[in-house]
Parts: C-alpha cells; structure tokens; sequence
C-alpha cells in the first residue's frame, strides 16, 4: 500500500500507478496465463477484450518476454505496448467495437492492437459481416513486420486475405480518409494535439482515443512523459465531448524519419 500510495504521488493517477504496481504480478509463462492474471486483477474487465486478447498469441508480435506485462522493443524506435495498455485502449472502447464496425488503429507498430480489435469487429470466426479495421504505420518495415507477424496465424492471415484487415504505410495524423467514417479510432503514439482532422473521420457516435503531450510539457510535474490519454466522443447529434483521462508514456506521432 505504502508502494501504490508513492508510485500515485510519482504518477499523479492512482489508476496508472495501480497498473504499473499490478504489471509486476501479471506476466504469465503462457498467452492464456497472462491474459487470466490481467483479468484476475482488474486490468482486464470486459469479459469481450478479454476473449479478443485470448485469441491473439502475444508470442507473434512481440520478440522477446511476450507474456512479461511491459513494453517490448520492436525496432525502428518503436515498442509493441504493454498488454494492460491494450486492454485499457479495447475497454474505453468497447461500445463502438460492436461485430460490424468500422476502426482506425493509428500507429498500428506490431500490428498486435490491430489484430486484437478485429477480433472485437468480426467478430468469432469472422462472422462480423462489414467490420474492418485499417492499420496505419508510417514506417515500411514496421507495415510489413505487422503483416508478416499476423501470418503467423491462419486466423490472422484470412483477416488480411479477406480485407478485413489492411495494414497500410501513410502519415497517421491525417488519419485515412477512404474508409472513413470509423466507429472507433485508436491512436498508439503520442500526437502533439488532438488532430481534428481525425475528429472529423469519426462516425456519429464514435469514439477516438488518442495520448497526447500535455501543455505543460517540460515541468516538473510532466518530467516522465506528460502525455494524457484522452477520449474524445462525437455523440449522434453530432456534439463532440472530450475528456482527459489519466496519464501514460508513448513513443511519439512524429514525420517518417
Ligand atoms: N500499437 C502499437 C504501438 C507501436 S509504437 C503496438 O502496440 O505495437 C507507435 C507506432 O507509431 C510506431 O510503430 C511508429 O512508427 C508509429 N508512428 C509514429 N508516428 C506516426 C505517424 N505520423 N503516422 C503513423 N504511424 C506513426
């Protein structure tokens, strides 16, 4: 308790002290037992996430200690998140992740997330009819480890196969126009705003989670990242509602080296 009430203190958010707290008891030695623990903690809570995240072996995506709760290094200066991390992106959400919809994962890396949310939109055995999502990575090599790491599974390969999964290289800032409008859009690197044009390709309702660097980047409050994940919300009336909502560390949303 003495550890989370000074790890609160250093994070500012008693939520991500808790996760990183929790992260050192939740590596498994199997897909399915890091998974299991995640859940058995409360990391994990939408029983649907959790099915979507046990049906993707970390094992494909992340090089060294998959099933460690952590990020990994997957080269180019990127790193696959920690799990807990996609399962939070999956939970905030999970409304707009119904069998059928429509999602941009911006910044797709590993292509894990990627394949993770499809498994949320088409549903078991790809039986979501019109759901799709678009993976978007600015870096070549990263578009096609994705792509080589979801062959890694028949599954994978038939999302790809049937184009329910496109893995595309373009600069994820102006997010993907020939889809649009998406039912949800996630974002896995830090953006320097809430670039409105990714606002604008959101479905009504949808929802876009995205981190990005806080205003007071630089002080000592912000010394670890200062980067916040926030939820923006474009409700059915068309009304966009944003909400800060607790505060993370990403690589960031740059130009293509
Ligand atoms: N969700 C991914 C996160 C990868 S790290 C995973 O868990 O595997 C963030 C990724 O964002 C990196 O792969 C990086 O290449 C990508 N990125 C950074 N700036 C970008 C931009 N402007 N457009 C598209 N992708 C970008």
């Amino acid at each position: 308790m003495q550890l989370l009430n000074r790890l609160t203190k250093l994070f500012q958010s008693p939520r991500q002290a808790r996760s990183l707290t929790m992260a050192w008891y939740c590596s498994g030695s199997t897909n399915t037992e890091l998974i299991e623990n995640l859940f058995k903690v409360g990391l994990i809570k939408n029983e649907r996430v959790k099915e979507a995240m046990l049906g993707v072996d970390r094992a494909h995506y992340a090089p060294s200690r998959p099933y460690s709760d952590s990020p990994q290094p997957i080269g180019h200066g990127a790193t696959i998140s920690a799990p807990h991390m996609h399962g939070h992106a999956c939970e905030y959400l999970i409304e707009h992740l119904q069998p059928g919809a429509r999602v941009l994962d911006i910044g797709s890396g590993s292509g894990y997330l990627t394949h993770v949310l499809a498994n949320l939109v088409t549903g078991p055995n790809g039986s979501g009819g019109q759901g799709q999502v678009i993976g978007i990575d600015h870096i070549r090599e990263l578009v096609e480890l994705a792509q080589g790491n979801m062959n890694k599974s028949e599954q994978g390969w038939e999302l790809q196969d049937s184009g329910k999964v496109k893995l595309i290289t373009a600069d994820g800032r102006l997010g993907w126009k020939e889809n649009a409008p998406y039912d949800a859009i996630h974002v896995g690197a830090a953006a320097e705003t809430l670039h409105p044009v990714l606002i604008e390709q959101l479905k009504a309702p949808g929802r876009l989670f995205i981190p990005v660097e806080s205003e007071e980047n630089g002080s000592s409050l912000t010394a670890n990242g200062g980067q916040y994940i926030w939820v923006v919300d474009k409700r059915a009336d068309g009304s966009i509602q944003k909400e800060k909502v607790f505060q993370v560390s990403y690589v960031p949303l740059t130009d293509a080296p």
